[in-house]
């Protein structure tokens, strides 16, 4: 890092859970000046990353924010947990893993709630997940090995889009060579853009996807369907399909929130993981969710081995407890139930409903985060951070469970710290000030 210009080389992408770790990224001068091999979306992030940027704390003072010391910021926030009987602390799918480490150890101690952006996303798989189980791999194998592909409720094209090209129908695997020996079907309730790629489009009506998962299933037991048509799919396509899923050597099921965030939820993705399972009597199949932010699994897991539960974790009692539903955030919120909140890399003022949105804002708030967003704007204090893969290295996980290494590729802008340095000064002074008994 300096003067000079210098490559690196299988660069961990910081956008979507694809993590894609084949970049090469040129920097020069403590800047990114060259991308390769990334889609638009990462070279976007890699070539305007100072755009929007956050360069020192904040304090809201007089209802206006203006700049603080560090030392100012780290002070306020520690005395806004301090007064707080239950603090939510929420974000952490934009940051490493040793970062949401420090998260738990930080709600633990301040006796709040934990949770990740998951309870807005693939909580409904998580809680498949308890119910059923699921038969996954990695994405190596599918590259490797699956002659048939599912995407059920995702966009790929536009969502993750190097997850073809890398993973599945237009990669190079060792026993699948070309796309002539793959099959894609899609299933959505209008033709995108994955659609318009596929072999087999099937348009199911909104909402309807239990029926048609439940359908499937039926057709793969080899029951007879009374019906013409369900979901608007005629009874004679949907036992074809079966019939594609049966006969194919390896086959995956991808799916996304057109699954996990209709009417059904976690009964939608039920009835998908026990398809899969269905299958594996037959053929060998896996079932992957299309995580979204590219560390939103490292959350999971983190949260999973420190607490034992992936997200929306109470240590209100004094002890973890988990119950979505009542314990994650967009539920508290909208119930009024937390009285001040630490934002970690997200922005849920631009993202959660109204009610949720209103008592966030008029709750003592910290943020913690590189760029200027709405959530900022309303924040009583703010902490600039370095970008995890750009200016901090840190583990990721990627959608399929396997963790990467995010390298550091540049210095961050002078006094900037990573969300680690930040969350463990802030403990610090908490705990300082606790003993002080302030
Ligand atoms: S597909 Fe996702 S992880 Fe891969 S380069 Fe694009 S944004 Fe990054």
């Amino acid at each position: 890092m300096g003067l000079e210009e210098s490559t690196f080389r299988d660069v961990v992408c910081t956008v979507c859970g694809c993590c894609c770790d084949h970049l090469e990224v040129t920097v020069k001068e403590d800047t990114v000046v060259k991308v390769k091999n990334a889609c638009a979306m990462s070279t976007s992030k890699l070539l305007n990353y100072m755009n929007e940027r956050i360069m020192k704390p904040m304090i809201r003072r007089r209802g206006r924010l203006s700049g603080c010391s560090y030392r100012d910021a780290v002070d306020a926030a520690a005395k806004i947990l301090l007064k707080s009987r239950s603090p939510l602390l929420y974000g952490w799918s934009l940051t490493s893993c040793e970062a949401v480490e420090v998260g738990v150890e930080l709600a633990e101690e301040v006796g709040g709630f934990i949770d990740n952006t998951t309870s807005t996303c693939h909580g409904p798989t998580i809680l498949g997940v308890h119910e059923i189980g699921e038969s996954s791999s990695t994405l190596g194998e599918v590259r490797h090995r699956a002659d048939l592909i599912i995407y059920w409720g995702c966009n790929p094209i536009h969502a993750h889009p190097l997850h073809m090209s890398r993973y599945t129908l237009l990669s190079k695997g060792r026993f699948r060579k070309s796309r002539s020996e793959r099959t894609l079907i899609v299933v959505d309730v209008r033709r995108t853009d994955t659609a318009k790629m596929a072999d087999m489009f099937i348009q199911v009506e909104p909402n309807k996807d239990y029926e048609l998962i439940s359908a499937l299933r039926a057709a793969v037991r080899g029951d007879e369907i009374e019906q013409d048509e369900v979901g608007g799919v005629p009874t004679d396509l949907i036992e074809e399909v079966a019939e594609m899923l049966i006969s194919c050597d390896f086959g995956a099921l991808f799916f996304g929130l057109g699954l996990t965030m209709s009417p059904g939820k976690s009964e939608n993705v039920d009835a998908a993981l026990s398809l899969v399972r269905d299958l594996n009597s037959k053929t060998k199949f896996v079932i992957i969710p299309m995580r979204g932010h590219f560390n939103v699994n490292g959350a999971n897991n983190v949260m999973t081995w420190m607490t034992g539960y992936p997200y929306a974790i109470d240590f209100t009692r004094g002890f973890p407890y988990y119950n979505p539903g009542e314990t994650s955030a967009v539920d508290l919120l909208a119930r009024g139930e937390c009285d001040s909140a630490l934002i970690v890399a997200s922005d849920p003022v631009s993202n959660f409903p109204y009610k949720a949105t209103c008592n966030l804002t008029s709750i003592p708030l910290i943020t913690i985060d590189p760029h200027i967003t709405p959530t900022v704007l309303c924040s009583d204090v703010v902490f600039p951070s370095a970008l995890v893969g750009i200016e901090t290295s840190g583990t990721v996980y990627r959608m399929d469970g396997v963790p990467l290494v995010a390298r550091k590729l540049v210095e961050p802008p002078r006094n900037i710290r990573s969300d680690i340095e930040i969350l463990r000064d802030i403990l610090r002074r908490y705990r300082n000030l606790k003993r002080l008994g302030r």
